[in-house]
């Protein structure tokens, strides 16, 4: 087949769809099934994986068979495509046989350009089904969320087997598999039981760089959930909770606050669920508290934050559910409460009976988990390098890059701590301890404890402060914790060695949150981005589809930025293509207008730069994804100058230098031999080798002699991942 340009793709892919550029490696996917190869497309979720066989189905002569296992996920997807123009249809389990007849009919006489089936609809050995196929003659199958076919996923769906059998019937017709699913096996899996011939396989970078990274310790974690919320009221989210009971209690005192919340778990039965699934799609409820249950079918774009109450079972599934957030390419949260308690929780539940090797597997993947929660380092860093690519050591935007760090010796508080669990007699728990070592006047605290010389000797702390001290000593076993209920502060042999002035204890420490120079968004009145909405809601009502159905929040915010004037400058806007400007164009340009002169705002739409143009420059200036407050730190040390030079000019600890300097090590743009000596160098690197730990410092200085820093080990691990990567 003669390649398609370029320039005919980006059209027709403004044409249909609004985009004015392919995201990752949509543009190489398309090609590939235009050139009838076929494709395995792993795109983590949000990405744009429909794109890649709804663009080709648009340039292919014929119908497009689309194999989706989730009939919301269908509806919601073809009412989508019937926004931009386009005749989708679904055949599914939860539709008339009337309205299946008339759907084949407009098939049959080839009205359809995409036809979406649910597997189950395809039966065993049904040659009427094949012959059906046949006769509309098809120019390519769409497998999505591909990676139900494989055993070893997560989501097995053994009717997924049954499409083995398209290769053979229809052999010379390609197939595109797609998936969010990164693992080796799964990919494996795909390709042989779809026996896909030779395909191009296609791999994007799985950073979500518009999603923030928080983890907090988990302290009265509603609070928490409460006031972001509040502060975040015109903005929906979802709550992820393990326990069918906690996600009742979280939306109800969430409802008692007047927040519009509802809850979401497997328990209901599938009317109650699906009624809450479409009053959140609607924005009629801004905030759904949800057990994993809920998501799979969700294809909402403007999801704000995503919060995690409780630990995930591993860092698949928490990586994929807070890849809801965020589709729409806007800045999104996902906040994750961590406590040991719940790891301990889960150790129990990852027993699977009779079966030690799953056992195992669940436990192994528990554990890394929890690695990442205590993780000393860049967040985003660590989920990249779990899902096996390689990033700089600085994100600037997760909790760990935002706040800056400070190794500080904390020997005197952490005496202070662990003399307070001696003289109490190792009976309370870390907040009983805090309470008593800041002096609470609390009646909680014993009248007899009060008058220990302990009591109150830590004032000088913030509760927060100490959280996390006991946090770091727990951490590196200068304490224990019982893993019962109570969670019982106890000393052990290294705990005394520190009460005894015998070992030191060096810690990191954050400090108060560094303000990182921001991006600079462009301005636009609140106003007018509330008038749109308004007419975006009015086109939903009447056309009774989901708000973003008609465009998404991203397009309205553009809008509301550049003030279009004409149906030409409308075009510009990112999710406008043809048909949506003729068919929402003229509602959307009157209200600006109208703004416009009440306000007397001339057009900006010179300032929107085609974004082709520049992209090559952004990427070539993108490279290293790292903030402009490490290039800072870095054009400082080409200068010549040191680490303790930089840190005192910028007021950044000397540590938070260093991070932002290993980064520059990673990239090779720094030579490892300005921080560490050969000889160190072969005998730090030699340590990381045997011990195969690439995150966490502190096992890798424990096994070093005591004149090695974190600041040498730090680099040393940079260089390491860097030469083997
Ligand atoms: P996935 O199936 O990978 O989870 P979708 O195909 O549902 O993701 O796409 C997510 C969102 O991104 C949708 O709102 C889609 O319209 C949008 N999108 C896809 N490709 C582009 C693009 N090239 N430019 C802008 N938005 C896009
Ligand atoms: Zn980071």
């Amino acid at each position: 087949m003669s390649k398609i340009t370029t320039e005919k793709l980006h059209h027709a892919l403004k044409h249909f769809f609004g985009y004015d550029e392919f995201r990752l490696t949509q543009q190489s996917i398309i090609e590939s099934v235009l050139d009838r190869e076929d494709t395995l497309a792993i795109m983590p979720t949000g990405a744009g994986k429909s794109i890649c066989y709804q663009l080709p189905a648009m340039l292919l002569p014929g119908i497009t068979i689309v194999i989706s296992p989730l009939i919301a996920l269908m509806k919601d997807q073809v009412d989508a495509l019937q926004a931009n123009g386009i005749y989708g249809a679904f055949l599914n389990s939860s539709q008339s046989p009337d309205e299946q007849r008339r759907i084949i009919e407009d098939a049959k006489k080839g009205a359809i350009k995409l036809l979406y089936i649910a597997p189950e609809r395809i039966p065993a050995n049904s040659d009427t089904f094949f012959t059906f196929l046949k006769g509309l003659n098809p120019s390519l199958f769409a497998i999505d969320e591909a990676h139900c076919i494989s055993s070893w996923g997560h989501d097995f769906r053994p009717e997924y087997l049954k499409l083995a059998i398209l290769k053979k019937q229809f052999p010379g017709i390609p197939v595109i598999a797609l998936t969010a699913s990164a693992d080796k096996v799964t990919q494996k899996d795909i390709v042989e039981k779809l026996a896909l011939s030779h395909p191009k396989i296609y791999i994007s970078s799985f950073n979500r760089p518009n999603i923030n990274y928080y983890i907090q310790p988990k302290k009265n974690a509603f609070g928490h959930i409460l006031e972001y919320i509040k502060k975040h009221k015109d903005d929906c989210g979802i709550i992820y909770a393990l326990s069918r009971a906690s996600t009742e209690d979280i939306a109800g005192n969430l409802h008692k606050a007047g927040i519009k919340a509802a809850y979401y778990h497997a328990g209901m039965d599938s009317a109650e669920r699906g009624r809450v699934q479409e009053a959140f799609q609607r924005d009629e409820y801004k905030v759904i508290v949800a057990t994993i249950a809920f998501g799979m079918g969700i294809d909402k774009s403007n999801v704000r934050f995503v919060i995690h109450h409780d630990v995930s079972k591993n860092v698949e599934g928490y990586y994929q559910e807070t890849g809801r957030a965020g589709r729409d390419g806007l800045r999104s949260d996902a906040i994750l409460f961590y406590s040991f308690g719940d790891i301990m929780k889960l150790r129990r539940f990852a027993e699977v009976e009779g079966n030690p090797q799953q056992s195992a597997i669940s436990q192994k993947k528990l554990q890394l988990m929890q690695e990442y929660c205590e993780h000393e380092g860049c967040r985003r860093q660590y989920l990249m390098q779990y899902f096996g690519e390689q990033f700089p050591a600085y994100c600037g935007s997760c909790d760990y890059c935002l706040s800056s760090l400070e190794e500080k010796d904390a020997t005197v508080d952490a005496q202070k701590l662990l003399s307070a669990v001696f003289r109490t007699g190792e009976r309370y728990g870390a907040g009983y301890i805090i309470d008593f070592i800041r002096g609470s006047a609390s009646e909680k605290i014993q009248p007899d404890h009060k008058l220990l010389k302990t009591y109150g000797i830590g004032k000088e702390l913030k509760k927060e402060e100490w959280q996390w001290m006991v946090q770091q000593l727990l951490y590196h076993h200068f304490l224990d914790k019982t893993e019962d209920q109570y969670a019982t502060l106890k000393l052990n042999e290294k705990s005394w060695k520190v009460l005894k002035g015998e070992s030191q204890i060096k810690l990191v420490l954050r400090k108060e949150k560094e303000v990182v120079a921001e991006e600079q968004e462009p301005e636009y009145d609140p106003r007018l981005l509330k008038i749109l909405k308004g007419v975006r809601f009015d086109f939903a009502e009447r056309e009774n589809v989901p708000d973003y159905n008609i465009i998404a929040d991203n397009s309205l915010v553009e809008m509301a930025i550049y003030l279009p004037e004409t149906f030409d400058e409308l075009k510009h806007i990112s999710g406008f293509g043809d048909y949506k400007v003729s068919k929402y164009g003229a509602g959307f340009l009157k209200v600006i207008k109208e703004f416009a002169k009440e306000h007397n705002l001339p057009s900006r739409m010179h300032f929107k730069t085609p974004k082709r143009a520049t992209k090559e420059k952004k990427e070539r200036k993108e490279k290293p994804a790292v903030g402009n407050t490490m290039h800072t730190t870095f054009a400082m040390f080409n200068d010549g100058m040191s680490v303790a030079e930089i840190a005192d000019q910028r007021r950044l600890s000397p540590m938070t230098i260093e991070t932002h300097l290993s980064v520059f090590v990673a990239t090779g743009e720094i030579d490892i031999s300005k921080f560490v000596s050969n000889s160190k160098l072969s005998q730090i690197l030699s340590v990381i080798k045997s011990s195969g730990q690439t995150h966490a410092l502190k096992p890798i200085k424990d096994l070093l002699s005591d004149d090695y820093t974190y600041g040498e080990i730090r680099m040393a691990m940079e260089y390491y991942k860097r030469i083997n990567s």
